[in-house]
């Protein structure tokens, strides 16, 4: 594995690659990695010829009260791992290759209009303007085949796949399920900032969207309903959580939905434990037998 910090050095080894006609898959990371972003670069190395992985913890996608200083970073254990992932190239870059004369100088953005409405975008604005624009660079800097999201980060997922479409990125972009700890919870570099007691009742978030996932499966139409059982149960297992929402939403706009109807439905969340904000979803699939079955159900009722 080659670690690249200059775009120029990054620029040849894509260029080298792509004329001897291999393809090439990108996986865009903050870094501190754990088996979610390794099951990205399996897949990518399952599909592509070259793997490119960036680690850049992007500062224009933290708001001012974030933990853009705090985030964990660990480059010599990430290189390991990334190595024996099968990560080709590590791309470094520095804030002044990613925005040259740093990142107060952006002036054209890529903007996610109303995609960034609801869910994560609501409590944290710019964030997504600042996560599509740095995507939209690795774009164009490693001007990849396809490229690997996580379904763990639901809206990320959207807004990227919509950008390459409205956009017209050459790109397939591809999203793979969360990968979760044994007892359920969902991996993330945010994790290592949970004391003992969080880790512990942090196993709430996905029990609760399991509990979502009862609801609809048990003909439950109302998204509102389903998200006071979600909220019901976190609040019981999580007390020491502060629940930032819990939303019922369209999975392909991220929208929080009026009525749930047949299609895959998004269940997602985010939480406080003190400072270190969790995010979590699952995708529900309703089809349209099911609920021809609850209609007539609720008609003889
Ligand atoms: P991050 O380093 O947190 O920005 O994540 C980099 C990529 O890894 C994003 O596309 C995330 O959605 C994805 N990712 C993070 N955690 C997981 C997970 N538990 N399972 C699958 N993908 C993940």
């Amino acid at each position: 594995m080659r670690t690249l910090q200059v775009l120029a050095d990054l620029q040849s080894a894509v260029r080298s690659a792509r004329c001897a006609g291999s393809s090439i898959g990108l996986v865009p990371t903050m870094g501190y990695l754990h088996q979610g972003h390794l099951t990205l670069v399996e897949r990518a190395r399952a599909e592509c010829d070259l793997v490119v992985m960036s680690i850049f913890v992007n500062p224009t996608q933290f708001g001012p009260q974030e933990d853009f200083v705090l985030y964990p970073r660990d480059l010599e254990r990430d290189r390991y791992l990334a190595a024996e992932g099968g990560v080709d190239v590590l791309f470094v870059p520095d804030v002044d290759t990613m925005y040259l004369g740093g990142s107060g100088e952006q002036q054209v953005w890529v903007e996610p209009g109303s995609l960034a409405d609801h869910l994560c975008g609501a409590s944290r604005p710019n964030h997504f303007r600042g996560v599509a624009t740095v995507v939209a660079k690795l774009f164009n800097m490693v001007q990849p085949d396809r490229a690997y999201f996580g379904q763990k980060d639901a809206q990320q997922a959207v807004i990227i796949g919509r950008m390459a479409r409205d956009l017209s990125f050459p790109i397939e972009v591809r999203v793979i399920a969360t990968v979760r700890e044994s007892d359920g919870l969902a991996l993330s570099s945010r994790n290592v900032y949970l004391r003992a007691g969080e880790r512990q009742q942090a196993v709430a978030l996905s029990t609760a969207l399991e509990r979502g996932r009862k609801a609809i499966e048990h003909g439950e139409r109302d998204p509102r309903k389903v998200e006071q059982q979600v909220l019901g149960h976190l609040s019981e297992s999580a007390p020491e959580a502060d629940i930032d929402y819990v939303t019922v939403a369209d999975l392909n706009s991220a929208k929080p939905l009026e009525r749930i109807r047949a299609g895959n439905v998004l269940v997602a969340l985010a939480v406080f434990f003190d400072r270190t904000r969790l995010i979590d979803n699952i995708i529900v699939r309703v089809d349209s037998a099911a609920l021809q079955t609850d209609e007539k159900a609720a008609a003889q009722r």
